[in-house]
């Protein structure tokens, strides 16, 4: 199968950067095709305005949208998106690696999907959820927190982290048709031994290993 990783994490020796690691090398060791995008070290631009087209509709009011859709039409994207939008269109299952920052993805990771999710191309005329371009696609999740579990519980300090995950999972994923797999989250790996950390390496080796067996969680319910 096709997988697709994306990472949104500055540091090489983080332990986003170990599972991102960890999940290109178990996968291809399992037969399947990888392909990644490391935002960081591709140094990619996350403001999401004109330069996302090499030619524009209306030159005097800049509307996204209507600039997509006609992209989408002339295949004018600017190579940076279009090279994205290729490897998502290219895998049967993508996967995001990224700490949580201020309970949402780094801004870096949210410009990616501004910029490279475009209406007409991967949305739009009737085709979300269920008809969504993406329905016969998967995507999962993969995070670390800085808190701990209990304060992500329901009821707990600072809520339950599925209902921060909402947005990303229906509002970006489901949206265009994906089915949204469990996420991996690791709470506070800055707080655990080396140990713990290498148990979570290998429950995910593990994991991975199965991951086409996996049926999709109903968003919110798992
Ligand atoms: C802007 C911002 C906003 C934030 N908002 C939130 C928030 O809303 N909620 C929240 O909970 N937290 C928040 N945080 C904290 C953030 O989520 C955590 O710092 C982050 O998730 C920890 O993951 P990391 O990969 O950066 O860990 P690191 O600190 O890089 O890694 C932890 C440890 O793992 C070690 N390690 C690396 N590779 C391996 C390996 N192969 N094997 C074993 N160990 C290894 C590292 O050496 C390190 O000691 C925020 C942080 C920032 C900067």
């Amino acid at each position: 199968m096709n997988i697709l990783i994306v990472l949104a994490h500055p540091e090489p020796q983080s332990m986003n950067a170990a599972m991102f690691t960890t999940a290109i090398e178990t996968l291809r060791a399992a037969g399947h095709e990888v392909k990644t995008s490391n935002l960081y070290a591709m140094r990619f631009n996350p403001v999401s305005d004109q330069g996302n087209f090499t030619k524009l509709q209306n030159t005097t009011f800049y509307k996204q949208q209507l600039e997509e859709l006609h992209a989408t039409a002339t295949g004018s994207f600017a190579a940076d998106i279009e090279s994205e939008q290729q490897k998502v269109e290219w895998c049967d299952l993508m996967i995001w690696q990224f700490p949580l920052w201020w309970f949402s993805v780094p801004g870096i990771l949210k410009g990616w999907v501004d910029r490279v999710f475009a209406m007409g191309r991967f949305y739009g005329e009737g085709r979300l959820y269920e008809q969504g371009v993406f329905k016969n696609k998967k995507a999962l999740l993969s995070l670390t927190t800085g808190g701990r579990e209990e304060a992500y519980l329901k009821g707990g300090l600072q809520g339950d982290i599925h209902n921060m995950l909402k947005p990303i999972h229906r509002g970006m994923l489901r949206f265009t048709g994906f089915h949204v797999l469990r996420p991996q989250i690791i709470y506070g790996p800055a707080r655990q031994s080396p140990a713990m950390r290498d148990r979570e390496l290998d429950q995910w080796r593990n994991r991975l290993v199965e991951v086409f067996n996996e049926a999709p969680v109903e968003i919110g319910t798992y």
